[in-house]
């Protein structure tokens, strides 16, 4: 068994244990972030019986993922990272769901596309809860009138919302927020909690969380 398969085993028994002890029901999905492992080293994990992965850049999943889809044709690809306009097409082609609209210019590129292509990704907002300037994410301050623009001018159906905590802060009050800002937004689902504190991230509500070096190894 591949260090991966085991590690993944792990992590899902955690989140099981992390559901029961915040009293949750509700299922949590691992999207599993397989960015810069091989097509190789994902594999195994395909064939363990995980489904979700995560990639945040549009070029680097384009030239592994689509010759995995012939052995696995149910995966479901996630759009974590940062989107140019200009790479639009391209993730509506490849990803099932594109967690990172954060701005109008690419709600319109994104409405454009998936008229054009007859193909529809759910879609995210991602906030930058942390008001970060390397980070990408619409100011919290901004999210529900910016949901509201997606769904209203771009006619875009926003599943839920996304966001990465400081590095350096504790994750809590930064998921707190995007829980309530999907509440006030009208969205369901929320994506956060990566390696280091998804635990955390489920006892606030995550609907899925993003799990990348605690499954395939450090980067
Ligand atoms: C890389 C990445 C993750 C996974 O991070 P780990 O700490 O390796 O679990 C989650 N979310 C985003 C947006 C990422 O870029």
């Amino acid at each position: 068994m591949s260090d991966a398969v085991a590690r993944l085993a792990e992590v899902r028994a955690k989140i099981t244990r992390a559901c029961e002890d915040a009293g949750r029901s509700h299922e949590v999905t691992l999207v599993a972030v397989s960015k810069t492992f091989e097509a190789e080293a994902i594999r195994p994990v395909l064939e363990a019986g995980q489904r979700v992965f995560g990639e945040n850049r549009v070029q680097e999943a384009q030239g592994k993922w689509p010759a995995l889809r012939d052995a696995f044709p149910d995966f479901e690809l996630h759009l974590i990272g940062p989107l140019q306009s200009n790479k639009a097409k391209e993730a509506v082609a490849l990803f099932d769901v594109i967690e990172t609209v954060d701005r109008e210019k690419i709600a319109a590129e994104l409405a454009k596309e998936m008229e054009r292509q007859g193909r529809r990704p759910r879609l995210y907002v991602q906030v930058n809860t942390g008001l970060e300037d390397q980070k990408a994410g619409i100011d919290p301050r901004e999210t529900v009138a910016f949901v509201n623009r997606c769904r209203e001018t771009h006619g875009l159906a926003i599943e839920g919302l996304m966001a990465i905590p400081p590095a350096d802060e504790n994750p809590g009050p930064h998921f707190a927020l995007l829980e309530k800002l999907a509440r006030e937004s009208g969205v369901q689902k929320l994506s956060m909690g990566m390696s280091g504190d998804y635990e955390t991230a489920i006892q606030f509500g995550a609907t899925s969380v993003r799990v990348g070096s605690a499954i395939f190894g450090s980067r």
